[in-house]
């Protein structure tokens, strides 16, 4: 277990598709050992998620996590989650913005669009087949990290360059107004 480096936007791993983990490898000491260093690393960093290629392997998992967390004080709690060989199928049009930073993006947030009511499968790392509905603000966190796997970071899916901001910015201007916008939506959906 150990916490990693994180790779910075413009890396070359973060920006390509990462490929799919062998079903039979998800149990190797070495996935098993990727994925105790995306948990350290999340962890020390208080991040929401990590993809691996953030750390460097391109490889389609992710973890999630959200727990009494500093950097996001809004966001409705998600046990730690461990998602191999992500799918992602959106289950309506309703979206919501959310306002998102990254790990990999330093001193940057931004306004992002996204779905509330996705489908997702995904195996976990017993090698575990799962099929859930995830809806709310964590269908946001969801979408976020499946982005990485695919090369796509936060900005790029930023509509409107104005929402750009600093991190302290937005404590400053932004966050109280956010946090109501995202529990009226953690009210409609719970999560
Ligand atoms: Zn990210």
């Amino acid at each position: 277990m150990a916490i990693r480096e994180i790779l910075q936007i413009g890396h070359p791993i973060l920006a390509q598709r990462a490929e799919e983990v062998e079903e039979a490898q998800i149990q190797s000491p070495e996935v098993q050992g990727w994925i105790d260093d995306m948990i350290d690393t999340m962890r020390a960093a208080n991040g929401a998620g990590i993809a691996a290629n953030q750390m460097g392997i391109a490889k389609r998992l992710f973890v999630l996590e959200i727990a009494d967390n500093p950097r996001y004080p809004y966001k409705p709690k998600v046990p730690l989650t461990i998602a191999i060989n992500p799918t992602i199928h959106f289950l309506s049009a309703e979206t919501f913005v959310s306002n998102e930073g990254c790990l990999s993006v330093p001193q940057m947030r931004g306004n992002v669009e996204r779905h509330v009511e996705i489908a997702v499968t995904y195996y976990d790392r017993n090698g575990q087949l799962h099929e859930e509905e995830v809806r709310g603000y964590s269908a946001c966190t969801w979408q976020h990290e499946y982005d990485h796997l695919d090369g796509i970071l936060f900005p790029h899916r930023v509509q409107d360059a104005q929402s750009f901001c600093s991190w302290a910015v937005f404590a400053e201007f932004q966050q109280s107004a956010y946090a109501e916008h995202v529990k009226s939506l953690v009210a409609k959906w719970g999560a």
